[in-house]
């Protein structure tokens, strides 16, 4: 098979494509290395891929791209890139965010358009529900997002709803449910609480902390993702993609704590415009028809950031060792040598 995979240098999407690569299926990625967090992440992210002959990476922007070979060589497609991120989609930024998440979705289902039977999978989010009237929350439940981003990409959904019922192309969206993991966006939560456990600063949380979440593992995300495209009864349909493990932002603390040995330095500030109280993904249905079946524990999922965390670290103070002048010496060594202890 070969899958054409759309923000292929971000956190879920080069999960996805290693995903694929690895298990011998070829992979044409397209990025255009949008300015939300720093390239040099975005290259870390598809170092692996690389590796692999069956991979082509195209650095072009969905918007002026053209689109029409690629989807006509590819068996399936995977839509995940987007601009995302709740609370910086207010303001001037929304303009940006229209671009990215719904304008470069419309024109991608153009494309497709031409080629209904191909299987077209588009990340959606959560972030559609706003702060759901049922927990855990049904598919079925009136959208109301709380974020411009929510709206973007609820736009989107509904792009590809009116895409299958109007020209019969095979979409498929995927609420996902705040996605965590090796490689996560700095911009998210837990991002942020492991680098700062890490590093002995405090953690900044925005609430009381008591607001849930229902964390799912990234590559409980990409196995979701990847039998939404084979599954024939999920052509038209939508389904949350949740971990299960719905949990306090306070519970999630402490096993990080736990998991790192030291207690945490938390700071509470009021929260911000967009965030919702509590999110929680009923899976029924995703369990029912995609096989969906979420294995990894939160805890299980937490060690695993935080070891990616560890090793991004020693990389960068390898690199910067390299950088100093007087070998032995330098701050980055002693605490390069803390890591590894
Ligand atoms: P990410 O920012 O790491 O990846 C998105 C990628 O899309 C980026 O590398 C970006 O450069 C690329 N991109 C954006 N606009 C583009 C354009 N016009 N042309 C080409 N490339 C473009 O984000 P992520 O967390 O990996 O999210 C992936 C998808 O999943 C997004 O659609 C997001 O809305 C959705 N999602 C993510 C989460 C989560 O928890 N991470 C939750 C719900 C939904």
């Amino acid at each position: 098979m070969k899958a054409l995979v759309t923000g292929c240098a971000g956190f879920i999407g080069s999960h996805l494509t290693e995903s694929l690569l690895f298990d011998g299926h070829e992979v044409v990625g397209i990025d255009a290395f949008i300015d939300t967090y720093p390239r040099t992440l975005k290259l870390e992210n598809l170092e692996r891929a690389t590796d692999f002959d069956g991979f082509r990476f195209l650095g072009s922007d969905l918007m002026t791209m053209r689109l029409d070979s690629f989807v006509e060589e590819c068996d399936v497609v995977f839509h995940l890139a987007a601009e995302p991120g709740v609370r910086t989609s207010w303001g001037a930024r929304f303009e940006s965010y229209t671009r990215n998440n719904v304008l470069a979705t419309q024109r991608l289902l153009e494309t497709a358009k031409a080629w209904p039977d191909k299987p077209l999978v588009y990340a959606s989010s959560s972030s559609i529900y706003g702060d759901a009237e049922r927990l855990p929350t049904p598919e079925a439940a009136l959208p109301r997002p709380s974020s411009p981003y929510g709206v973007t990409k609820l736009a989107a959904e509904h792009l590809c709803a009116l895409y299958h019922s109007s020209y019969g192309v095979a979409v498929v969206a995927l609420r996902y449910f705040s996605a965590y993991g090796p490689r996560q966006r700095p911009d998210m939560a837990f991002n942020h609480f492991c680098s700062a456990a890490l590093r002995h600063e405090p953690v900044t949380i925005f609430g009381n902390g008591e607001q849930t979440r229902d964390f799912t593992f990234v590559a409980d995300v990409v196995a979701a993702t990847r039998s939404a495209a084979t599954s024939p009864a999920a052509r038209g349909q939508v389904y949350n993609v949740g971990g299960g493990s719905r949990v306090s932002v306070n519970h999630a603390l402490e096993l990080i704590a736990s998991l790192i040995g030291e207690p945490l330095e938390v700071r509470y500030l009021e929260s911000r415009r967009g965030d919702v109280r509590d999110t929680g993904a009923d899976t029924t249905r995703a369990q029912e028809e995609l096989g969906f079946r979420p294995s990894t524990s939160l805890e299980a999922g937490l060690e695993a950031e935080l070891e990616w965390m560890r090793n991004q670290e020693r990389r960068r103070l390898h690199e910067t060792d390299r950088a100093v002048a007087i070998p032995g010496r330098s701050p980055a060594r002693r605490l390069r040598s803390e890591l590894d202890g």
